[in-house]
């Protein structure tokens, strides 16, 4: 049997979308209402939302006696005001792991609690050249010498907290989404680009008239860049669970832009090798390339789920994402992979 065609144009429309909505870990909402927007659109699926905030859609399978869960995340790295400076300028605490120097000269985003969007950028305290000279290039980045310079003008602390701007304000950079010769150059790829093809998948089955083999759930996560997101949402009655996430690529990795990944051992251990195995089944018989890799630093939504107790087999596939946690790109053939492989395990 074939995979049912994968709407490229769409899948890049929606990742587009997606990747220019806004959504540190805690301040999702919006991701979520994105992603819950397409899967409306698909009378097979019930939607409903956990307490914590995030997306499940539940499909009827052909079977029910072995039912089957997917997990991605819409929620990205921020940060988050920690203190107003003397001077009006911000300091941040991060939202998830990163290295500062990863997002210095960005643009961002400070949203206040009345709603308001403040625009800024990150830059080092020392950041000119012809004032600092060597420091710029010598300071160490850390949370201390990192501040917003906001759009505004502002000179003291006062005048910062007249633009209604507060410690606990949600910040979050600028993706700089680019789509060139099929290769997608964005922030936040991880992992709004496994969310597009999980419903590029969902809407190929939904066009093609096809169900998914068993009753499956698909959980859109909200909190996983911090450790817990999928750790609850899940239903008791699930066996498995397939986690979509993008694949490390650096020196020493197997993984690359072009290809999906199937990932057996991470920081959290190895993942379930029966579910894996079948995997590596599943994407021969449909004819997907795919990589086989080990990520040294790196969890996933699925180990959040086994921490939390969950009874279930895990596995973790994703397409290859450069630069992961830096100024990210993928491609196009890695994305559909991913997308068929997800089709291939839901039928
Ligand atoms: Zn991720």
């Amino acid at each position: 049997m074939n995979l049912p065609t994968i709407q490229s144009e769409e899948l890049l429309a929606f990742l587009t979308g997606l990747l220019n909505t806004p959504s540190p870990t805690g301040f999702a909402d919006q991701a979520i209402a994105y992603t819950e927007k397409a899967l409306a659109e698909l009378p097979e699926l019930q939607l409903h939302h956990t307490r914590k905030g995030a997306l499940v859609a539940h499909w009827r399978g052909d079977r029910s006696d072995a039912p089957r869960a997917l997990t991605a995340h819409a929620d990205t790295l921020g940060a988050m005001v920690k203190e107003i400076k003397p001077n009006g300028r911000l300091k941040l605490t991060k939202i998830g792991g990163f290295a500062w120097n990863t997002v210095e000269g960005e643009g961002l985003t400070v949203f206040t609690a009345a709603g308001e969007r403040v625009r800024g950028s990150l830059l080092l305290d020392t950041a000119s050249t012809h004032v600092y000279g060597a420091r710029v290039n010598e300071t160490k980045r850390e949370d201390d010498v990192m501040e917003v310079r906001l759009d505004e003008r502002v000179n003291d602390a006062d005048e910062t907290r007249a633009l209604g701007i507060a410690v606990g304000d949600f910040v979050a950079f600028d993706p700089r989404v680019e789509v060139t010769h099929d290769f997608v150059r964005s922030r936040h790829l991880d992992d709004k680009a496994c969310v597009a093809c999980i419903v590029t998948a969902l809407r190929a089955l939904h066009a093609a008239g096809l169900a998914p083999g068993q009753d499956t759930y698909i959980l859109i996560s909200n909190y996983e860049e911090v450790g817990h997101g999928a750790a609850a949402g899940i239903p008791p009655e699930v066996t498995e669970l397939l986690a979509v996430d993008m694949a490390a690529i650096g020196e020493g990795q197997t993984s690359d832009e072009v290809h999906a990944t199937l990932c057996v051992k991470d920081s959290g251990g190895p993942y379930h090798h029966g579910l894996s195995t079948r995997l590596r089944r599943l994407a021969s018989q449909y004819g997907i390339d795919y990589k086989v890799d080990i990520y040294p630093y790196y969890g996933s939504d699925g180990e959040a789920f086994w921490r939390a107790g969950g009874d279930v087999a895990v596995a973790l596939i994703g397409p290859g994402v450069d630069a992961s946690h830096n100024y990210e790109r993928t491609h196009l053939d890695a994305l559909i992979d991913t997308t068929r492989w997800v089709m291939a395990y839901l039928l």
